[in-house]
């Protein structure tokens, strides 16, 4: 069974085709500057030289057409017919409080996902165009939701409840939905498989840490906490995101700076984290080069999103009574020795010990890195969303 995996952006769209059976990815790609001068296609088959096609896409209708020639294409192509394709996973980013679970889509789910748009104004629209743009491209080909707030919905209520007035969790939905729950959930099952354990008798701290990070703690494999909250902007200092801050900022930022709610919204989102604490970038490779090089604000940036990411986990620690195992996954996560050396140093209290040597030679490869004896498994585990999503896609088939 062949499975086509759609991430939509605004003016993006990223695909894989994946056999379900094997697990392979047959060709994975990216539609550039959907409706923007410049479109074009970047196609990868497997084992074959990635392809550029230079064609002006006018929207996500014209994106798909285009996915599903190269998909078939005589040179470039690894399938001979469209119908070769059994269903559509689609990554939603929100499914709010309706959504628990992956879904077939349907007009009536449609108007549920159209719904969630309040909590991600940015994401779900263009999600819900990339699954329109499938649906015509190919009529009766089952579509797929998976949604990144959905691992998270197993969450008890004291964990994502605010203390807020309770109408604006009535009226509003306002609460912790947290986000990277694809992520989550198949490094910590991925991890249970590794540990030769069944995930039912485990309580896992995944730490996913990229540009958006995301600590979660999984206990018995279900999210029983997670750090961002109502949107992604919350929990730990993130590339160019603040994290959680005293909310009573937002107020003093724009009445000091004489500045809108909008424009406070993009410092915290776009002009905070480690970006804005160092004056440098978002990408720890080059705070890391500009810290040796003798950059305290650099230095400063690293440190702070060091702690951040301890407090979760000692956090967790404490609300699952304890913890057999954490994971490490994404860009940071699975390359920077030096970020998970430092986020687990001096823990061996807790049972937590690296092997300091072996984590330094792991880049991108599945690995416990955690010594002999130490209680906690410590393990890097490369995240697969788009895998998970095709898996969930075909689970629902059957
Ligand atoms: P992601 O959002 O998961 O794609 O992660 C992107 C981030 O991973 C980038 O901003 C980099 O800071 C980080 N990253 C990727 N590779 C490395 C590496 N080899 N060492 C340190 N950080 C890395």
């Amino acid at each position: 069974m062949k499975i086509l995996v759609i991430n939509a952006g605004s003016s993006s769209l990223k695909y894989q085709l994946i056999d379900i059976e094997t697990e392979t990815v047959l060709a994975k790609g990216l539609c550039e500057r959907i409706g923007i001068e410049g479109s074009k296609l970047n196609h990868t088959p497997k084992g074959g030289d990635k392809v550029v096609i230079e064609k002006h896409m006018n929207d996500h209708s014209d994106a798909i057409k285009m996915v599903l020639d190269a998909l078939v294409d005589k040179e470039y192509g690894v399938i001979s017919d469209m119908s070769e394709i059994s269903a559509v996973g689609h990554r939603v980013v929100h499914g709010g409080e309706l959504f628990s679970k992956s879904v077939i889509i349907n007009d009536e789910l449609k108007d549920a996902v159209k719904e969630c748009i309040p909590l991600a104004p940015l994401h779900n629209p263009a999600n819900l165009i990339g699954i329109d743009a499938c649906e015509k491209a190919m009529p009766g080909v089952p579509q797929v939701g998976v949604f990144d707030t959905a691992f998270h919905q197993t969450m008890p209520k004291e964990v994502y409840m605010y203390g807020l007035p309770y109408d604006l969790y009535t009226d509003y939905k306002i609460r912790r939905y947290g986000f990277h729950g694809t992520s989550h959930k198949y490094v910590s099952s991925k991890a249970a498989e590794i540990l030769g354990k069944d995930i039912k008798d485990l309580k896992i701290i995944t730490c996913h840490l990229g540009n958006g990070s995301s600590i979660t703690a999984v206990e018995n494999g279900k999210s029983v906490a997670t750090s961002m909250g109502l949107t992604p902007l919350a929990g730990t200092v993130m590339g160019t995101r603040c994290g959680s801050i005293d909310p009573a900022i937002i107020k003093f930022i724009a009445d000091q700076k004489g500045i809108t709610l909008e424009e406070v919204d993009n410092i915290l989102n776009k002009e905070s984290g480690v970006y804005g604490i160092s004056g440098v970038s978002s990408d720890f490779r080059d705070l890391d080069a500009a810290a040796k090089s003798g950059n305290e604000r650099a230095q400063l940036a690293l440190d702070m999103f060091v702690y951040s990411v301890r407090k979760y986990i000692g956090q967790y620690i404490v609300q699952m009574g304890g913890v057999d195992a954490i994971v490490f996954t994404a860009g940071v996560g699975e390359n920077d020795g030096k970020m998970r050396e430092a986020i687990t140093k001096d823990l061996d209290f807790l049972g937590i010990s690296i092997d300091t040597e072996k984590n330094k030679g792991i880049r991108g490869d599945e690995a416990i890195i955690s010594t002999e004896d130490s209680k906690v498994k410590v393990l890097v585990v490369p995240t697969n969303e788009e895998l998970m999503i095709a898996r969930e896609t075909a689970a629902l088939l059957k």
